[in-house]
């Protein structure tokens, strides 16, 4: 039962990460209901 709490434990904290996982904020330019920002990593702007 303890493995299992754990492990819910670690997903919840997991799953916010990946939502954020290139964090900022969205760029004034994004259309409405999207998000558009500059992905730290490949310096690539995306909307989603
Ligand atoms: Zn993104």
């Amino acid at each position: 039962m303890t493995k299992l709490i754990i492990a819910l434990g670690l997903l919840a904290l997991m799953v916010p990460s990946v939502a954020n996982a290139h964090g900022g904020g969205c760029r004034k330019s994004s259309p409405p209901g999207q998000c558009c920002h500059m992905d730290n990593s490949t310096g690539v702007v995306h909307c989603h």
